[in-house]
């Protein structure tokens, strides 16, 4: 099995390489300019030169096409038949695939992705002007594809093959085809799968990477046992496994004291991972990766990995795997292994991924033999009496004679001075490792971590709640029949016969009653004239027996999926393909990694480090220490201690001091003394300054990480809650049209820059997983008014009960398309209809999500079920504090200052009620002549006769105490007690929120009220 596997390993990357490229025509004008004017053409449908020969009759760039996608070749079935199969091959032939093997397991492999055989998008949702692109959650925005774009993409990619493609056809080499990989990435993320909405939010990429895993699966399997599986017949149904390999990176991350221990642990999941990859996918090349965060790594892999004949298999990758791991992690990332071992779609990755969470809750499991006897061998046997290392709480310590103890492992991994350690996949940036470099003025720092709910995404579930034909589509749909050229006859026909019928208004009934007429024998007239709009678009003579077979037959592997669908749901809303899934982490990952840390970026000043050039007083030159920092005293001067880098010849750059007009009158001519022990070359060596220049660049922010999931960045504490803000207003931007769909929340750990990190990691780990718990529960949300048209979008006045509090909230959500039209395939609210009240909304659907309602269909009233977004906040004021971020058996928890169980809060309630609690109320002075005493005294009163009244919830108790803060505001402050600050004052004191936001700024920020 193994040999076999090995021998055609070179045929599978060829194979694989090939289904990576073989849709390379698509990214081109011809095909966008196709698909923008087939429609107009008389034999329009049957054109797309994407699909036939591309290479051979419509590739302008000639002379420019590799010649190895025409000369490697090998047999057309794989082991037999003619030496036949080339790139140039699945690129012109993928549709017409002729009875040769791989190329019917790409064709296989194709459909199983496009989904071509259910909801093909209607024909009037073409973009036939500007193509735009949009992704699963549905956001546009102005992304426009030019064909300039793709004819440059297409270009470069040729010029990029240049020689590779020749020096990877002869070894094989896996850093030749991780390379040529990020080089058909690059190309392919500029263009579409699909330019029809709302199949415009698949990237070239995304469909061609996972055509091609399908592929390498199924080639695979046939290589392994010999079995073809394209779909053609039911027991050649394409089917694979899912193999995770997972741990608990949280807590792997977490052990460190210095930021640069945590950032150097990242990079050992990242190393972890990138072997594991390359033991997957290359060494024994199996599959492709699905899936990855900081807690592990999913891949597609052939089907039964566990039966008999590929025990061995198993057993050797296994063996690898921890192995692996032993060594990239020294020992302390011990891998877990979760295998789905059949399937037909990616949405079971969250089965697996489920399964690793329960796994991973225990840290060593000692009954996995082949981990322990590596674990044994790498791990030194502690010697007596030694200092086991902080950090990792495994080894012992290098030297027991140092300050700041540490094994050798982890002091090789803290990260110092990364200015050479930019990974080349990664844009290079600034961030600065030194929480001295982050602190604000008053000495402290703020950890964000940002949590998106991706499980109902990852399952499908959410994706079945998006539309792809929908009452407002199938009506347009109907009234632009007749002006399809090559089918203008047929689509005039059943334009008159349906203006004759009038089957009603378009809704859910019109479309269930639709669907029904397919499965009943009553009215074959009606069957015939609908097909059309949920069967294949192009089908005018539809064989309805076929339809109702094909249907029936994915009906019951959707159930398999989601128990809970019906045929309406799954014929007209979005299928969670392959590629779906993709997009789906693709995009929140891009969200932390690219915009958040933008955010950030931009938000954030760049300083200058301050440089010195030195001369040695006492010994010989400086001499290069490596990239730690090290510690040193300046003499004669009240600033004592200080940290060096070093940089070149003489010349180090000091930590935490910027370059600036002054750092001549205050450093030049001093001297300093290396204290460090780390410092061999001389001991108590000083220099004096002899210089001061401008150093290295660097904004004072770090990132720790940025995975589909998680995103954590420490930043300075009085930027923290703006920079919160902003990263949740882009998430409304670009994620607003799934509001309540797609969880996301946000926490801040304030800590002062002497609190280790492991504390903080540690807390912010808690919050975490307070906000992993609380995505899980939808909650009510009631609509006060109709819903309001504003620029692009859809204003809601809401309001809801979070534990014992009311609070309301605004949401201005997009719900446009790039057009500006309106976007009916992803802007609805999940609506509690029980008592049947919706169910005349045009919009209305039911799906496995829930009942849905489209926002423009939102009324006064509506009760909408949302899986909220989170915001928390706690100040580290001791090491035992962390304890307190929990939960209680109501889910909330209390806040510091009162027996309100305030937190956690809406993400809504941050930039709406606490950042305008204090910047309008309190620092604008909307409430007239208050005091930092006034406040206190208010604050005191209040919560004091809270405390003695609102016992066990008494009403009568809870009702003295509102009149008394509704008099004192309107004595205190004359602010009118029918007025909107007044009920929104009530609103945030009565609910806890008020005293939170007091907290926040006067007790954490130590912000001062303003008394000019
Ligand atoms: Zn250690």
């Amino acid at each position: 099995m193994i040999n076999k596997l090995i021998s055609g390993r070179n045929k599978i990357l060829f194979i694989e390489l090939a289904g990576l490229l073989h849709d390379i025509g698509k990214l081109s004008k011809a095909f966008l300019e196709y698909r923008q004017k087939w429609q107009d053409l008389s034999n329009g449908w049957n054109i797309d030169p994407h699909e036939k020969d591309y290479l051979g009759s419509r590739e302008v760039f000639i002379n420019l096409i590799p010649s190895e996608f025409e000369n490697y070749k090998i047999p057309v079935d794989i082991d037999s038949g003619k030496q036949d199969f080339s790139i140039k091959r699945a690129i012109d032939f993928h549709i017409k695939p002729g009875n040769e093997l791989i190329l019917q397991m790409l064709k296989a492999a194709d459909g199983l992705d496009s989904a071509i055989d259910r909801n093909n998008p209607l024909w009037s949702s073409e973009q036939k002007d500007k193509i735009f692109k949009s992704n699963v959650f549905g956001y546009e925005g102005n992304r426009i594809i030019t064909v300039e774009s793709q004819e440059k993409a297409r270009q470069e990619l040729y010029a990029f093959f240049g020689s590779r493609l020749t020096d990877y056809f002869e070894h094989f080499d896996s850093e030749a085809r991780w390379g040529i990989l990020k080089g058909i990435k690059k190309a392919f993320d500029q263009g579409l799968a699909d330019t029809t909405r709302p199949q415009n939010d698949t990237t070239l990429w995304e469909h061609s990477y996972a055509v091609a895993s399908i592929l390498k699966v199924l080639v695979v399997h046939y290589i392994l046992r010999g079995e073809i599986l394209d779909n053609s017949k039911t027991d050649k149904k394409i089917k694979f496994g899912i193999l995770g390999i997972g741990w608990d990176g949280l807590r792997f991350l977490s052990y460190g004291q210095k930021i640069g221990d945590i950032v150097g642990r990242q990079k050992v999941i990242e190393n972890t991972k990138r072997c594991l990859k390359d033991l997957i996918e290359y060494k024994y090349p199996i599959g492709n990766e699905i899936y990855s965060d900081d807690d592990g790594i999913y891949f597609i892999v052939p089907t039964g990995l566990n039966d008999d004949k590929l025990k061995e298999l198993r057993t050797e990758i296994e063996d690898k795997v921890y192995k692996i791991a032993t060594e990239v992690s020294g020992s302390e990332l011990q891998p877990y292994i979760v295998e789905i071992s059949e399937t037909n779609t990616l949405t079971s990755l969250i089965r697996a991924i489920r399964e690793m969470k329960e796994k991973v809750s225990y840290p060593f499991d000692s009954s996995i033999n082949e981990f322990h006897e590596y674990f044994k061998g790498t791990l030194e046997t502690s010697k007596n009496g030694k200092t086991v290392c902080p950090i990792c709480r495994l080894r012992s310590v290098e030297k027991e004679d140092e300050k700041k103890k540490a094994c050798n492992t982890c002091k090789g991994r803290r990260i110092q001075n990364d200015k050479n350690e930019q990974d080349e996949c990664r844009p290079k940036n600034n961030e600065t490792l030194f929480i001295d470099e982050i602190v604000d003025k008053k000495r402290k720092a703020a950890l964000i971590v940002a949590r998106f709910g991706l499980d109902v995404w990852l399952n499908g579930r959410m994706v079945r709640s998006l539309f792809v034909t929908e009452a407002n589509g199938i009506e347009r749909e109907v009234g632009n029949l007749g002006n399809v050229k090559h089918f203008e006859a047929d689509e005039r026909r059943i334009k008159e016969f349906l203006e004759n019928k009038n089957y009603g208004k378009f809704n859910y009934s019109r479309i269930k009653a639709d669907i029904d007429s397919i499965f009943e024998k009553e009215d074959k007239e009606r069957a015939k004239n609908i097909a059309f709009l949920y069967d294949r678009r192009n089908v005018f003579n539809p064989d309805i027996e076929r339809i109702k077979s094909n249907w029936e037959r994915l009906l019951e592997s959707a159930k398999k999926e989601d128990a809970l669908i019906d045929i309406y749901n799954m014929i007209n809303a979005k299928t969670p393909t392959p590629s779906t899934v993709l997009d789906v982490w693709n995009t929140t990952f891009m969200f932390f990694e690219d915009n958040s840390r933008n955010i950030l970026k931009g938000l954030l000043p760049e300083n200058r480090r301050l440089r010195l050039k030195v001369k040695p007083v006492n010994s010989d030159s400086l001499h290069d220490w490596g990239k730690r920092a090290l510690e040193a005293e300046v003499l004669k001067t009240a600033i004592k201690r200080i940290e060096l880098l070093y940089i070149e010849k003489n010349t180090v750059e000091l930590i935490g001091e910027l370059f600036s007009d002054r750092s001549d009158s205050e450093w030049k001519g001093r001297q300093f003394k290396i204290t460090d022990s780390d410092y061999t070359a001389s001991k108590n060596a000083v220099f004096k300054i002899e210089e001061c220049l401008a150093g290295n660049l660097f904004v004072p922010f770090r990132t720790i990480t940025a995975t589909p999931n998680l995103f954590i960045s420490i930043v300075p504490a009085d930027r923290a809650v703006e920079i919160t803000d902003l990263i949740y207003q882009k998430y409304i931007g670009h994620f607003g049209k799934v509001m309540g769909r797609l969880p996301f929340s946000i926490g801040n750990i304030f800590f002062d820059r002497k609190m280790p990190m492991f504390v903080v990691l540690d807390a912010g780990k808690r919050m975490v997983n307070n906000f992993d718990k609380l995505s899980k529960e939808g909650i009510e949300v009631t609509v006060l008014r109709d819903k309001e048209k504003i620029a692009s979008g859809t204003k809601f006045d809401l309001k809801c009960t979070l534990g014992k509090s009311d609070k309301t909230l605004t949401w201005r959500l997009p719900s446009s398309l790039g057009n500006c039209d309106d976007d009916f395939h992803h802007p609805y609210f999940i609506v509690d209809n029980k008592k049947g009240l919706l169910d005349d909304r045009k919009t209305f659907f039911k799906t496995v999500a829930g009942y849905v309602v489209h926002f423009s269909d939102i009324k006064a009233g509506d009760e909408i079920t949302v899986l909220p977004n989170y915001y928390d906040f706690e100040f580290l004021d001791s090491n035992t504090r962390r304890h307190d971020i929990n939960l209680d058996a109501g889910k909330r928890r209390k806040s510091n200052v009162s027996d309100f169980n305030s937190k956690p809060f809406l993400l809504d309630e941050l930039g709406q009620k606490i950042m305008c609690l204090w910047s309008k109320l309190i620092q604008g002075k909307q409430l007239k002549g208050i005091t930092d005493t006034k406040l206190r005294n208010l604050q005191s009163l209040w919560l004091t006769k809270h405390q003695e009244w609102v016992r066990e919830d008494n009403p009568d108790g809870i009702f003295a105490w509102k009149d008394l803060v509704a008099c004192s505001i309107q004595k205190e402050f004359s602010i009118d007690k029918d007025s909107q600050e007044h009920s929104s004052l009530m609103e945030t004191i009565e609910n806890g929120l008020f005293f939170d936001t007091l907290e926040l700024y006067l007790g954490i920020l130590k912000e001062r009220i303003d008394t000019k």
